[in-house]
């Protein structure tokens, strides 16, 4: 198994998926695959041997695998991206390629076990439209959100965003970042979600937040898919305004053992596979 993305510097999935494999005595490694747009069809077709159980996908190649593969699983095709591929299923390689989208679910689970956090009938705000607010706005949808407003820097991809996912009564609304777009939402928000790269460690605007103290209502849970660092330039706003947080470090180990069962067939050890992850950061650090 492994990981594929350009570049992958920053990857912690083999430390935990690694220790998931050591834990549970499959003979078989997680390895890092840093693979060029141009040699990305190469590198999928080998995942078609029988010693490859499957593979996680990263950026930027998280919607070109979905051409190279028999099969898009539901969920990945709705979504419009591809974070696992897996060969045959359940720990039983045979060359056929299936594509799973496990961000979504594992971001589901992530606000429902840690952060004690049920969507149903929440008025929602999700910063961000690129491939994690995709995951994460499908996700809502699922659960039941009433009312969800897509937040963007270019909010052109917000509409489209929005207009992709509208299915029967869910009817997101889009909106841009300025103060005057986001003063009719947030105040109303119970859930912020970032899906923005803003806030993340060596990312395009590491100090920055989509949203600041003065808007949010006490009581609201800001989420934030960014895990590095755990405590974002967002997260410490929603704390000043009296809001609960919770990091997407648990989204990310999640949806690794989302993907790790469909490789294996096995339960995935999430525990082991936190710690693991906790380790590698803190020796990163
Ligand atoms: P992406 O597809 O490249 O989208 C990036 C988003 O960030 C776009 O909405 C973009 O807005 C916005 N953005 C970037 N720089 C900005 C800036 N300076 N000011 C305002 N907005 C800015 O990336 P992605 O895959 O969605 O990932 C986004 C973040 O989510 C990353 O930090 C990633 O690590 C995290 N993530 C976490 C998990 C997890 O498991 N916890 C899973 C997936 C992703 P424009 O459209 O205007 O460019």
């Amino acid at each position: 198994m492994g990981i594929i993305g350009y570049p992958l510097g920053h990857t912690l999935s083999p430390a935990f998926q690694g220790a998931a494999l050591k834990h549970l005595g499959i003979d078989a490694t997680f390895e890092s695959w840093p693979t060029a747009p141009d040699k990305l069809a190469e590198k999928v077709a080998s995942f078609r041997a029988t010693d490859v159980l499957g593979a996680c996908v990263t950026l930027p190649h998280k919607q070109a695998v979905m051409l190279m593969l028999d099969t898009v699983h539901e969920t990945a095709r709705e979504i419009g991206a591809v974070n696992w591929i897996v060969n045959g299923s359940k720990g039983k390689p045979d060359g056929k390629l299936t594509g799973h989208n496990t961000d979504a679910p594992g971001f589901l689970r992530s606000l429902k076990e840690e952060a004690k956090f049920d969507p149903k009938g929440a008025s929602a705000v999700v910063f961000g439209a690129g491939g994690a607010a995709r995951a994460v706005v499908f996700a809502l949808r699922m659960a039941g959100v009433a009312r969800l407003t897509i937040a963007n820097r270019t909010v052109e991809k917000a509409h489209e965003l929005a207009a992709s996912m509208s299915k029967g009564r869910f009817r997101p609304t889009a909106a841009g970042l300025s103060r005057d777009d986001l003063a009719d939402v947030v105040p109303y928000a119970n859930l912020m979600v970032n899906t923005t790269s803003m806030g993340m460690a060596g990312g395009p605007a590491p100090e920055e937040t989509p949203v600041t103290a003065d808007l949010i209502r006490a009581g609201t849970l800001g989420y934030d898919a960014v895990y590095a660092p755990l405590e974002t330039p967002f997260l410490r706003e929603v704390e000043r305004a009296g809001g609960r947080t919770a990091s997407g470090i648990t989204m990310l180990v999640y949806q690794g053992a989302e993907g790790f069962t469909l490789c294996t067939g096995q339960p995935a050890p999430v525990q082991v596979m936190m710690e693991a992850l906790m380790r590698a950061r803190a020796g990163r650090k």
